[in-house]
């Protein structure tokens, strides 16, 4: 493992939030994979952001149920007027 594969505490911050949403090519994840187990610094933000992220998500999630289902009554809706 070369020195010109790691990356410095700015670098691991700038790529967390594309890891964090898996957007980072293997090599990049592999990078900041391999910083965060190295720095305890970055490992803490990390996770903070990680949980940060898992709770937006479920936000989304709970918001988005009810909006499916109105998709759904309308599109029976749609379906009973058709057919009558
Ligand atoms: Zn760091």
């Amino acid at each position: 493992m070369s020195d010109e594969t790691r990356i410095n505490c700015t670098e691991a911050a700038e790529l967390l939030a594309d890891y964090l949403k898996t957007e980072l090519t293997p090599d990049n994840a592999e990078r900041v994979q391999r910083h965060l187990a190295r720095c305890r610094h970055c490992f803490q933000t990390a996770e903070l952001e990680r949980r940060f992220l898992e709770r937006l998500e479920q936000r989304t999630t709970t918001l988005r149920c009810p909006d499916a289902a109105r998709a759904r009554i309308l599109a029976a809706l749609a379906a009973a007027r058709g057919g009558a």
